[in-house]
């Protein structure tokens, strides 16, 4: 039997903002409408999403359906016209307002590493402002992406919300149409590409990026806590995640400690055999476990440092002694090898941060005020994280995004409908009196 023929990229987009100009989409009613499917679709599919551990449930669907619960119960609010000031030259009968409207059509492009949250969680945004969507999941999570694609037109107005599956050909065409956002999350490179494509038009970009996330351990902390919460941090899904501390930064003797605590805190997350436990990830694919592999020599090794090809299991792995020029530290490790730098003190962290792009996540372990404050007023990051890496991400009333290399712009909650929403300004001046 022959296959119907997909619908091209360009009358995907045609479809959509017909739609949206018939302004379906504006009302309240039919936002949280869908918002209710979305969040049936996870509590109704979650298991078949592609990926199954309590990990994944955790860090995917019931992420996605805390953000849809919170945006549900503050839409209205959200939404709700500003009134702003006027100047006195305009007369005490002028009033005036800022008010938000959908933008049109927006294009969301997702990464391979939590492949339905980075997908849904910027939809969630997109509709609840109002926007007729176009979803393009990641190649690289081919079972997340065909659920994607099978269940939204399932559950969600399949004339307003699209999914294009595919490649780099794929997103290319899409990136030809005239669109009135992207939402692109993934790596700088591509990033790049993206602001490029948009600049035809022009389209504004949301750029959600990586990057090096430091992790500074200060001295006189307690390194079992600070050992226990950056390896669970750092090798959850395997190190691949985006606001994963990417490497500690400490002084000497703090770091010698830290080593065995580390070793330790590993051992207790997933055994003496990481590979054997069902809570521990795997590296996406060979090119990535290749490539990952080829950093292991960076450093001493603390605890870790071997895998097996064949299951794309590399084990959790610390390096010690690390070079601040070595090829680790080089790229964004993206996967679960932490090295450990040593720095003398706090000024040469904050130097140390500085000479370097801004991260998308810095985080502190300090229990000095003043430590903390320096590091907050000193450097430059996307968030900022005391003493628990990456829970700042799940705070919903939080802006999460980047800052320089690390990306620009942010969502999240009420931040998602700033990204997804134009700001209008209105001035009312009544026709009478006539003066
Ligand atoms: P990826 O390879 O899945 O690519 C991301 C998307 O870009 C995919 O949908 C892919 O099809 C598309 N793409 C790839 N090449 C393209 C091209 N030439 N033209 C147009 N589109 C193209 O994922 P990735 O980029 O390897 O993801 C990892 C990176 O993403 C890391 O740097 C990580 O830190 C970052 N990341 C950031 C966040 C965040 O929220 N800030 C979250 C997750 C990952």
């Amino acid at each position: 039997m022959n296959q119907p023929t997909p619908e091209q990229p360009a009358a995907t987009v045609a479809r959509l903002r017909a739609t949206f100009r018939t302004g379906r989409t504006k009302p309240l009613e039919w936002r949280t409408a869908q918002l209710r499917r979305l969040r049936e679709m996870l509590t109704e599919n979650g298991p078949d999403l592609g990926k199954s551990s309590t990990e994944a449930h955790r860090t995917e669907i019931d992420f996605t359906v805390r953000e849809i619960d919170h945006t549900l119960d503050h839409l209205t609010g959200w939404l709700r016209p500003e009134p702003a000031p006027v100047p006195a030259h305009l007369g005490a009968d002028a009033s005036a307002w800022t008010q938000y409207e959908p933008l049109g059509v927006v294009l969301v492009i997702t990464p391979w590493n939590y492949p339905a949250q980075l997908l849904l969680a910027p939809v969630v945004g997109a509709l609840a402002a109002g926007n007729a969507v176009v979803a393009k999941p990641s190649e690289l999570a081919p079972v997340t992406s065909a659920a994607l694609a099978r269940l939204l037109p399932a559950y969600l107005d399949t004339d307003v919300v699209a999914v294009v599956e595919g490649g780099i050909p794929e997103t290319t065409a899409l990136l030809a149409e005239r669109l009135d956002h992207i939402f692109y999350t993934g790596n700088g490179t591509v990033g790049r590409i993206i602001m490029r494509a948009a600049a035809e038009h022009p389209t504004p970009v949301t750029l959600e990026l990586g990057g090096k996330s430091p992790a500074f351990v200060d001295r006189g902390t307690d390194l079992e806590v600070v050992a226990a919460r950056l390896a669970s941090g750092k090798f959850l899904n395997a190190g691949q995640t985006c606001v994963a501390p990417d490497y500690v930064l400490t002084d000497p003797e703090t770091a010698a400690a830290l080593e065995p605590a580390l070793a330790r805190a590993v051992e207790t997350l997933y055994g003496a055999d990481p590979s054997a436990s069902p809570e521990y990830g795997r590296i996406v694919n060979e090119r990535h476990f290749d490539r990952l592999s080829g950093l292991l020599d960076s450093g001493r090794v603390v605890v870790g440092g071997t895998g097996d090809r064949a299951s794309k299991c590399l084990a959790p792995t610390v390096l010690a002694d690390v070079d601040p020029t070595s090829p680790v530290m080089r790229v964004e490790i993206f996967g679960p090898v932490l090295p450990i730098v040593t720095v003398p003190g706090l000024d040469e962290a904050i130097d140390f941060i500085n000479d370097r792009d801004k991260p998308l996540a810095l985080y502190v372990f300090s229990e000095s005020a003043d430590t903390r404050g320096r590091i907050a007023a000193e450097t430059s990051s996307g968030g900022l994280g005391h003493g628990l890496p990456p829970a700042h991400l799940t705070v919903s009333d939080l802006p999460f995004g980047g800052v320089g290399e690390s990306g620009t712009g942010s969502y999240h909650g009420r931040y998602s409908i700033e990204t997804f929403s134009h700001r209008k300004a209105v001035l009312e001046k009544p026709l009478s009196p006539a003066r």
